[in-house]
């Protein structure tokens, strides 16, 4: 018998799973609105024209080699993702108080921040809003933090719970590490206001409470990358420290190239480099340094004008097609006078709505329509198109009636 004949079977991710599913399913009529990647009107993967570009200049400089970046990444990527998303301008920045570290996409920012809080920062205690990302809790948990979550989402009102939020921040031990969506929600697509997130800041200093931000959709959700960097520059502004995970994955569609950055603002610029130091510690063992060809397509991109405008017009055409999703599914549910206020589906912000739908109701969707969707009731907004949105209000309709 095989040495390995009592490792049992694990189950499928219960996002990454959906596609597992899906792919499975023979018939013409099947939809997948698991996995949160942006489609074209057409239901195809999109390169952006501007990736295709700068992909084309990197072919041809010869120049260019294939040796291993240093353990922190490609130095010029790592400054234009701090000047992305803290802004051009940047006091922080300018004073040398942000250490920026490449690292393999979202997660991997997420873990490398995690295992770094976990080994060097006092309280080891890490709140998520309630839901998060599902992968959020195995991540920190396994990075070495100890996982709690903070009230965040009302399913009465299919809205942000303010006042509970701001409880359960109050509540917390002073210093614990908060998670915070940067913008575009997920999976609720509910964000705060800017006068909310003005009250959480003001909260979280005055607790002490440590910023941990993701940025997975930095441009996704309103179709401008300054405007959905806000709420993390209101907190760098005040002059305290955060950190920052970015991903690549959804702006720029470079999903698979796995590439993003870790980000800690500190107070002084010598503590942000013993910060670096101690980031790589903890990147050596796990991976020694990350891969270069989509951090070089990124510093490519942003480090040209012209490239960087193009980009900001592809992102917000796919934030906008979404955008147009939400109206039509919002338009077909109510012509065809499903019970119900979808009100939602057109208020909520990004990539998901979160449709309020139970897991019975997708599991009836999936059987009898081979609709595809994480079992919370979420749907992918960016697998949608003008096309498939008549099958998936039909769908609805059928499960809430
Ligand atoms: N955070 C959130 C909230 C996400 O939705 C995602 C992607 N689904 C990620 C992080 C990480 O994605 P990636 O590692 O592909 O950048």
């Amino acid at each position: 018998g095989s040495v390995f004949s009592n490792v049992v079977q694990a189950p499928e991710d219960p996002i990454l799973g959906v596609t597992v599913a899906y792919n499975k399913d023979t018939s013409p009529l099947k939809l997948n609105l698991g996995v949160g990647a942006y489609r074209t009107e057409e239901g195809k993967p999109l390169v952006l024209n501007v990736v295709r570009k700068a992909e084309q200049h990197l072919v041809n400089d010869s120049s260019r080699v294939k040796e291993y970046l240093p353990i922190v990444g490609l130095a010029d990527f790592n400054k234009l993702s701090a000047k992305l998303i803290l802004g051009d301008d940047s006091p922080a920045i300018r004073e040398n108080r942000v250490t920026t570290v490449q690292c393999l996409s979202g997660t991997g920012s997420l873990r490398v921040g995690g295992e770094f809080l976990a080994r060097h920062y006092h309280e080891r205690t890490i709140y998520l809003p309630k839901p998060t990302w599902g992968n959020h809790i195995k991540v920190f948990n396994l990075a070495g933090l100890t996982v709690k979550n903070y009230s965040y989402y009302d399913p009465s009102t299919r809205g942000l719970n303010f006042q509970g939020l701001l409880e359960d921040l109050g509540s917390a031990p002073p210093g614990a590490i908060i998670l915070l969506h940067a913008c575009a929600h997920n999976p609720t697509g509910v964000d705060p206001t800017p006068q909310q997130w003005e009250q959480i800041r003001h909260l979280m200093r005055s607790r002490s409470l440590l910023p941990f931000f993701d940025s997975a959709y930095q441009g996704f959700a309103s179709g401008s990358l300054d405007q959905d960097a806000q709420p993390v520059r209101m907190f760098v502004a005040d002059g305290g420290e955060c950190l920052i995970a970015q991903s690549y994955a959804k702006n720029m569609g470079l999903y698979g190239e796995r590439v993003g950055a870790l980000s800690i603002v500190c107070k002084a610029s010598d503590v942000a480099s013993r910060v670096e130091s101690q980031l790589k510690l903890v990147i050596r063992p796990m991976y020694s340094n990350p891969p270069i060809h989509g951090a070089s397509i990124v510093a490519t991109i942003l480090k040209d004008s012209n490239l960087y405008q193009e980009w900001t017009v592809e992102l917000k055409a796919m934030a906008d097609r979404i955008i147009t999703m939400r109206q039509k599914l919002f338009d077909a549910l109510r012509e065809k006078g499903t019970p119900g206020d979808w009100s939602h589906i057109i208020k909520q912000i990004g990539m998901f709505t979160f449709t309020g739908l139970n897991s019975e109701q997708v599991a009836f969707m999936t059987k009898e329509y081979h609709i595809y969707m994480t079992s919370d009731g979420r749907i992918s907004m960016a697998g949608l198109s003008s096309r498939t949105v008549p099958h998936l209000a039909d769908a609805i309709h059928s499960a809430v009636t």
